[in-house]
């Protein structure tokens, strides 16, 4: 048997062959056409599984399915109910629309679900059944697995963790359009944010003063010593850490897997996260260990295809 794996960004759509043991046989991407409403994305997926199965010599029957994974909430049975602005889509059937195509059983979530599962599957949360998959890109992304099963929640906004309230005194808006989500502090622009602001507080000399500011100045910063820089760090990590511990605090998670391009920094990020995280969460919770991601940018078609096999 075999299962596909689906990951549609804004840019690109990736794609997985996997064998019924979830090994990868064959990746692949296409571009992703957003233009009138993206309506040509998911036939194109269509086409390109149905090119590579008779590529591969494979019959429909030899399918278990294909997983995907898309930007924006999806119900539990694949619809995207608030649409993918990314993608142009409004209000639409993930496995209705691909079974026009392709008469094998389908099942679609949220993006960072899926790449929430596909690291408990295979990568950094294998062996573990409770997990919170925190992505620290351009904003927080968070995916919630607990016994095993995704938390997908009423309306598919489950686990979206950078949208937790944490700072009462913030006077910027969130792209959410509240203010003082933790989005605004632990994500790649939140980090650069808090840099802007620290540098601004004095004149305390930093090799950041000089550098173009991004999350990766401040952390090679830190770990060339510079002392704000650090200080920044330890801003972001209170933020997060604190923000984890009140999620602890709800799914009891026995691991974190931090990802996303922030997460490039390495071990180092959570030193300084743990120590916040200790600090505030619930003893019976506070055994949750802390770990990277491991599949980076694959994570996504390995979680789709755990969503069939
Ligand atoms: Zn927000």
């Amino acid at each position: 048997m075999y299962a596909f794996g689906v990951d549609i960004g804004g840019t690109t759509v990736k794609m997985g062959l996997f064998d019924e043991m979830g090994r990868v046989l064959e990746k692949w991407e296409i571009p992703t056409v957003k233009e009138n409403g993206g309506e040509a994305i998911l036939p194109d997926v269509a086409r390109s599984i149905l090119a590579k199965m008779k590529e591969k010599e494979i019959d429909s029957r030899d399918v278990a399915g294909i997983g995907v994974g898309a930007p924006g909430a999806v119900d539990e049975e694949g619809t995207m109910v608030g649409g993918a602005v990314n993608l142009g889509w409004g209000v639409l059937n993930i496995p209705e629309i691909l079974n026009q195509y392709i008469q094998v059983p389908i099942k679609a979530n949220n993006d960072a679900n899926v790449a929430a599962l596909g690291e408990m599957w295979q990568g950094g949360g294998k062996g573990y059944r409770n997990m919170v998959a925190v992505t620290l890109g351009t904003g927080v992304g968070g995916g919630i697995i607990v016994n095993g099963k995704i938390l997908t929640g009423a309306t598919g906004a489950g686990g979206e963790i950078g949208h937790i309230h944490i700072e009462d005194e913030e006077t910027e808006s969130c792209g959410c359009k509240k203010k003082g989500c933790l989005e605004q502090y632990a994500s790649a622009t939140g980090i650069v944010r808090l840099a802007r602001r620290r540098l601004e507080k004095d004149d305390a000399p930093s090799v950041l003063r000089d550098a173009e500011l991004s999350a990766k100045a401040v952390f090679d910063a830190v770990k060339a010593g510079d002392r704000v820089a650090i200080e920044i760090a330890e801003q972001f990590g209170g933020y997060l850490g604190k923000g984890l511990a009140a999620v602890a605090a709800v799914v009891n998670p026995e691991v974190f897997v931090i990802g996303g391009g922030v997460s490039k920094a390495g071990e180092i990020l959570l030193q300084f996260v743990e120590p916040a995280f200790r600090k505030y969460v619930f003893y019976p919770c506070s055994g949750a260990q802390f770990k990277l991601a491991t599949l980076g940018n694959d994570a996504g078609i390995y979680g789709a295809a755990a969503l069939i096999l």
